[in-house]
């Protein structure tokens, strides 16, 4: 990773624990739809969109527009879980647009306004409802930074010097991202529950995300979900699905999971769902699951109200008829086809893609670091796409949703013109790694 440079005054001040601004040195100043502008003028195609918080771009105008007037009509801004305007119209909003077409029925827990505070709530309420301990997550899993949360999150380094957490029950169960292993991982998970059936220690639930977004764009076929959405109902284990980065549209459908036709237990949201990039978290809980008693999970941020606003407003504004989810597709094929030239185009990084809607993951079979040198080399000439999985071998391409085909294009300008370089570089000898990544 790239050292800030020590005269920064601001960084010097700041924890060792910062991250992506050490893959992106510069300082923001304003954004505005899939750009980014620094305080020294140099404009940023932003292919990383808040981590998954920006489906609707950087100051969406028609959500702006819906804030600034709601704080200047002094709109309540926090509420602790005081009913509010904001919220009504929000919860509402949600159960029209979102629930009731698919068929859903859930109830709404409000939780502190970040994604790890909604798996510690689905976690405890799993717990309740089940009276067991566990809860099973996948290999390559990302649940969060928090004790609970961070339990179910596979990889290792989040965990480096934290005493206690090697102490597993069980460890995280084989992800399935290949039809061809479904019924070999659909039967391991099935033995394991068996086992502990017969030995009453049956976990309370099983997380998964439907795409893993840290773990390295690992796509779950809709088949193995269904199939363990099956197991978890034979064994009386309560399924969460973790929407939090792959919700809210990412997929191409406003849940990721809508495809497998399946009814989760409890489905944890955040990041996007609070439209402007504002903070919000938000678990939908089977009626029936719904034991909480009052103030049982609290949190004093629990009513973000320009959250909600913004959240109602994205709702509105794309998801009350299909147009939106039919753009988002129309855009993923011509991603798809970038990608595609990219991979044939140099053939010498052996580049593999795979994805749906607007998140995809690019690798090199050749070099894992390319991902990496990707990534830096993009950013100096003014791309910010981030890198995923164990090794960071994967560059993950996150744009917001509502990313014209223009600034699409963009990014796959300066991606094409990194490419090219390394591939001339990889294709020369096998040294192109050493001497890309000093490019
Ligand atoms: N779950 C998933 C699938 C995530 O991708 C993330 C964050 O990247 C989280 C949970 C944690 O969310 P937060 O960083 O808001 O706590």
């Amino acid at each position: 990773m790239q050292e800030l440079k020590a005269k920064d005054p601001a960084h010097r001040l700041e924890s060792n624990v910062r991250s992506y601004v050490r893959s992106f040195p510069f300082v923001a100043k304003t954004a505005s739809g899939s750009t980014i502008t620094s305080a020294d003028g140099v404009e940023y195609i932003d292919f990383l969109a808040g981590a998954g918080a920006l489906n609707y771009g950087h100051n969406n105008p028609a959500i702006q527009q819906a804030l600034l007037e709601y704080v200047s009509g002094d709109g309540i801004a926090h509420s602790l879980d005081f009913a509010t305007i904001a919220k009504d119209d929000f919860i509402e909003t949600f159960d029209t647009v979102v629930l009731k077409p698919r068929g859903m029925d859930y109830r709404f827990q409000f939780c502190g306004p970040t994604g790890t505070n909604a798996v510690e709530a689905a976690i405890k309420i799993a717990r309740k409802v089940t009276g067991n301990r566990d809860v099973f997550s996948f290999t390559q899993g990302f649940h969060g930074m928090t004790t609970g949360s961070l339990e179910l999150t596979d990889n290792p380094y989040y965990k480096e010097g934290l005493p206690g957490f090697d102490q597993r029950v069980q460890g995280p169960l084989p992800f399935c991202s290949d039809e061809s292993t479904l019924e070999q991982s659909i039967s391991s998970i099935a033995d394991i529950l068996q086992r502990r059936a017969q030995s009453d220690t049956l976990p309370a639930a099983i997380i998964v995300e439907p795409i893993q977004g840290e773990g390295g764009i690992n796509i779950a076929p809709m088949t193995w979900l269904r199939a363990l959405d099956s197991l978890c109902k034979q064994f009386g284990v309560l399924l969460i699905i973790d929407d939090i980065q792959m919700g809210c549209g990412r997929t191409g459908d406003f849940f990721s999971f809508e495809k497998a036709g399946i009814d989760p237990d409890i489905i944890t949201l955040s990041k996007s769902i609070g439209g402007y990039g504002l903070p919000m978290a938000l678990v939908l809980l089977k009626p029936q699951h719904d034991v909480w008693k009052p103030g049982q999970h609290n949190g004093t941020f629990r009513g973000n109200n320009l959250a909600f606003v913004a959240a109602t407003k994205a709702l509105t504004q794309y998801w009350q008829d299909s147009d939106f989810a039919d753009e988002i597709r129309a855009k993923a094929e011509h991603i798809e086809e970038r990608l595609q030239g990219l991979a044939s185009d140099h053939r010498a990084l052996d580049l593999s893609y795979r994805g749906k809607g607007f998140v995809w993951g690019l690798e090199s079979r050749r070099e894992p670091a390319i991902a990496g040198m990707i990534q830096k080399m993009s950013f100096e000439r003014g791309l910010i796409i981030e890198t995923c999985g164990r090794g960071d071998q994967v560059l993950k391409f996150l744009a917001p949703l509502t990313s014209s085909l223009k600034e699409i294009d963009r990014g796959f300008e300066i991606l094409t013109d990194v490419c090219e370089v390394l591939d001339g570089q990889f294709a020369l000898d096998g040294t192109g790694a050493r001497k890309a990544a000093s490019a």
